[in-house]
């Protein structure tokens, strides 16, 4: 106990930060408006079919959770306060933040807007240990930016991680190398990332509710039970994770497909297009950069795929233009009476770097 393993016996050990914003997109929707300070704020879309984009921590004290239907939160928490997500604003605060970053370490891999990974093992701002360089970090961003980010620190991107997320919000929490197994131990096997109710009841009936008791378990038996990832689980469980941090590994396409519950006519797509569309169009804003391709995917009811795609001059910049892009394309697919369709996709690809918004016009 209280020893890291490495496979590799010439593995440097290496020094992660793991940086979460809080509650990004509410955080700088009450920096920028005093009223909302203090007060349950969720940004999200007016709608039937919204989901929340960011709550408050005002807001999450009565339930309210990104992801969750609006019209659920608005229930859960009747006096809170509704904005429209500008992702342009967010993207620009982003952009600050990943300066902060670029002074401290070149590996750098942002998992969304508010969340990255730093390879600090060697650190360009010459601070003498990783939690000096998280503090740091944390500090200019509330200097700098009026916000406040979550670190974690550890010898790896999965302990980093569950690190960011102890001491939430405006939180640091280091693990070192030595108090690894200490740490992981008691965890309760739902707080290890990537582990969802699914894999944890299935985990809870092998005995694994925690990532001791999952320490218990035989390699052959969690790969018998969980194939690939039942390695991976395997090595989790004692700290091990070999997974360099990447920088700029970009987003080749993002796309939503649904499998229909009856087959339609191609007219009769309309409504799951739409759907689609503003599925993909909410996901792509997440993205820094903007996609140029949108693809449009039918499958026939004797599954054949029909693909048409279309690459504007422009990226589309609402997802209303969107949607107008996708129901062209089907426009371009040859009518046929009798022909059914069992699955509808909207995709985005090609993406490159958005424009800054103080760009020159043309260059
Ligand atoms: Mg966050």
């Amino acid at each position: 106990m209280g020893t890291t393993e490495y496979s590799n016996e010439d593995a440097i050990p290496r020094k992660i930060v793991h940086i979460d914003m809080d509650a990004f997109y509410a955080s700088v929707e009450q920096r920028d408006d005093p009223s909302l300070r203090g007060k349950p704020v969720v940004v999200a879309w007016r709608g039937s079919r919204s989901v929340v984009c960011a709550a408050s921590y005002e807001a999450r004290q009565f339930g309210v959770r990104s992801a969750m239907p609006a019209l659920r939160a608005q229930r859960l928490c009747p006096d809170a306060i509704f904005v429209a997500p500008d992702f342009a604003r967010y993207k620009a605060v982003s952009r600050s933040v990943r300066d902060i970053l670029h002074r401290h370490s070149d590996l750098i891999e942002p998992l969304s807007l508010d969340e990255a990974y730093l390879d600090v093992t060697e650190n360009k701002s010459g601070l003498a240990t990783a939690t000096l360089v998280a503090k740091t970090i944390r500090g200019q961003i509330r200097e700098e930016l009026l916000l406040t980010a979550s670190a974690g620190v550890a010898p790896n991107k999965f302990l980093a991680k569950i690190a960011s997320d102890w001491r939430k919000p405006d939180g640091l929490f280091v693990i070192q190398p030595s108090e690894v197994n200490v740490f992981l131990a008691p965890l309760p096997i739902g707080r290890v990332p990537g582990v969802g109710k699914v894999t944890e009841s299935r985990l809870k009936e092998i005995g694994a509710t925690t990532v001791g008791r999952l320490q218990c378990i035989d390699q052959s038996l969690l790969q018998a039970r969980f194939g690939r990832y039942g390695r991976r689980l395997y090595d989790l469980a004692r700290g091990i994770d070999h997974n360099p941090v990447v920088a700029n590994r970009p987003t080749k396409s993002i796309s939503a497909e649904d499998t229909l519950e009856c087959d339609v006519s191609l007219s009769e797509t309309d409504g799951w297009i739409r759907q689609m569309a503003q599925k993909v169009w909410d996901a792509s804003q997440k993205e820094a950069r903007v996609a140029r391709t949108v693809v449009l995917k039918l499958k026939t009811s004797d599954f054949a795929i029909l693909t048409r795609s279309f690459t504007a001059p422009a990226p589309p910049n609402t997802c209303e233009q969107l949607i107008k892009i996708a129901l062209s394309l089907r426009d371009r697919i040859e009518p046929n009476e009798s022909q059914r369709f069992r699955l509808v996709g909207v995709g985005l690809s090609n993406f490159t770097e958005a424009k800054q918004p103080d760009a020159p016009l043309f260059d």
